[in-house]
């Protein structure tokens, strides 16, 4: 993409929270309203989401948007032509620190940027490169999921096998939503 300062205003909306609390059906909503006001859309996912298939963001309810995979960030920025509106993109917590910049470069050359990502790793850290992306966002949307424990709030994501590695794609099978209280970081260490 070709950037041109000053020509419109673009922007970032951040929209985080746990696995399971709604982040990839909000990302659909929105760019679905989007597609139906006419705007040229395009979105992304990293790769190494391939829970569902390379070509589709798919919600744990099933809802699913066409998406092109990219293996790095600055790929976003390579693929998205001139005439695009609004960029999504999908599982943010999985590409490099790039990705900053990448959205930066897109909302100052006039696009709304829609990013969902967990802000946290299934031991309660801030998810890399969440963080800072949430401080540079214009807009953040934060929302719990429903703790499978106690069925209070969830912020929490809890890791329910065994395994340290930071990224272990999966979805009811390996993680389920927790409250602060019910959610126990060293369970996924412990006992082996
Ligand atoms: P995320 O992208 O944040 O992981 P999704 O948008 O893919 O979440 O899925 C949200 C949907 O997951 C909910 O609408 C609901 O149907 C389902 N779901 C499954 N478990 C839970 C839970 N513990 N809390 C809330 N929603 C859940
Ligand atoms: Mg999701
Ligand atoms: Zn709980």
């Amino acid at each position: 993409m070709h950037i041109i300062h000053g020509e419109k205003s673009g922007w970032i909306e951040v929209i985080t929270g746990g696995m399971f609390s709604g982040k990839t059906e909000e990302l659909i909503r929105r760019l679905r309203r989007a597609q139906i006001g006419k705007q040229k859309v395009q979105v992304f996912k990293p790769v190494i989401d391939i829970r569902y298939g390379l070509e589709h963001v798919i919600s744990h309810s099933a809802q699913k948007l066409t998406s092109q995979p990219v293996e790095k960030a600055s790929q976003i920025l390579e693929l998205t032509h001139q005439d695009t509106q609004v960029v999504g993109i999908d599982e943010a917590q999985f590409f490099d620190v790039s990705l900053i910049q990448v959205c930066e470069d897109l909302a100052n050359a006039g696009v709304r940027v829609v990013v969902a990502g967990l802000d946290q790793d299934y031991m309660g850290r801030p998810f890399e490169p969440m963080p800072e992306l949430l401080a540079i966002a214009d807009f953040v949307t934060k929302n719990a999921a429903v703790c499978m424990q106690c069925g209070n709030p969830a912020s929490k994501t809890q890791r329910i096998v065994k395994s340290s590695k930071l990224v272990e794609v999966g979805a009811q099978d390996q993680y389920e939503a927790r409250c602060r209280t019910c959610h126990d970081p060293q369970f996924s260490k412990a006992g082996i």
